[in-house]
């Protein structure tokens, strides 16, 4: 079993899962995590690349949002479409960034995701509000590497 396996228990996949879910009724922005042990490449490369392999540049208002962890190490990272991009400060996920680096620091991954996830759907929101007509367009369960 990979480090990756052994990194969440079901139980707080669950908890990420449904962090998802609270996120996205407050905006039509879409959060999606991706769980990897680490990576060759420089995570911000691989953080966009991780971005197209689960076509999430597809959403109707370019709004969807991609929180990549490399376990192994340590580094994660915040990727925004350019629907968000485009209407947002460049110090935009500042605080969802500090938000989930200060539980990361202490051990804490599970709460950083799940804090992380929360705070990233209340910054959404002003910019993106949930919409009556509003569709889930991408898949809330945890993406592995
Ligand atoms: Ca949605
Ligand atoms: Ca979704």
């Amino acid at each position: 079993m990979s480090k990756v396996e052994a990194f969440l228990t079901q139980e707080e996949e669950q908890e990420i899962i449904s962090a998802i879910r609270t996120a996205e009724k407050n905006t039509s922005g879409e959060i999606r995590i991706h769980i990897e042990a680490s990576s060759e490449k420089n995570h911000d490369e691989r953080a966009l690349e991780v971005f197209h392999l689960l076509k999430m540049n597809n959403t109707k208002d370019e709004n969807a949002v991609l929180i990549y962890v490399a376990v192994n190490d340590k580094k994660f990272v915040i990727y925004g479409d350019k629907g968000i991009n485009n209407v947002v400060p460049d110090n935009f996920w500042n605080s969802t960034k500090d938000v989930m680096q200060n539980h990361f620091k202490h051990g804490n991954f599970k709460q950083g995701i799940v804090d992380g996830i929360l705070k990233a759907g209340e910054e959404l929101q002003e910019h993106f509000p949930w919409q009556i007509d509003d569709e889930d367009e991408l898949s809330n369960e945890i993406s592995k590497g």
